[in-house]
């Protein structure tokens, strides 16, 4: 459950890739451990222990700087991310469901999931294109910076578990 959205001390999320969420009873934690200041709290939300009671925070921000990671993995995720869930060899829009991960030097020709050799694809041009290594994307695929991909990111709505979060994000 992410029910907690926290910041570094300069106001933005520790992390977008993936978005830096908690749950609640670990932003209770930070609370109580004086980790963070809360900005924001869940209305109409309140836990209770044995001896006492609060509401719960909605968006926290750190109290000390977390350095922040800049490095990617490859992941099937990133690289529909980094094509914009389009596929790379017929342009139309995909989705979640229906991405699917292609390789364009096929595996069974020895290419590797990689980067710089996989690239988004619908299911039919997956399909069509199969271990046909001659067909080719409409851009040679590259291995994404970190601020590539959350730039990204940034244009594919977040879930959010409280209005405030959309100021933050
Ligand atoms: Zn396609």
């Amino acid at each position: 459950m992410s029910d907690c959205l926290i910041l570094n001390t300069d106001g933005s999320p520790v992390s977008h890739l993936p978005l830096s969420v908690i749950n609640w009873q670990e932003a209770i934690k930070y609370m109580v451990l004086d980790k963070a200041v809360v900005l924001a709290w869940h209305d109409k939300w309140i836990v209770h222990s044995a001896n006492w009671e609060t509401p719960v925070p909605a968006v926290i921000m750190l109290k000390e700087y977390m350095k922040k990671k800049t490095s990617i993995r490859f992941s099937k995720q990133n690289v529909f991310l980094r094509d914009g869930f389009v596929c790379q060899y017929c342009n139309v829009d995909v989705n979640k469901r229906t991405a699917t991960l292609d390789h364009v030097l096929p595996t069974s020709h020895g290419g590797k999931t990689t980067f710089e050799n996989t690239v988004c694809a619908c299911t039919s041009c997956n399909s069509r294109k199969g271990n046909d290594k001659k067909i080719k994307p409409k851009r040679a695929p590259h291995k994404p910076s970190y601020y590539e991909l959350v730039e990204r990111r940034k244009k594919i709505p977040f879930e959010m578990r409280h209005p405030d979060w959309a100021m933050y994000i």
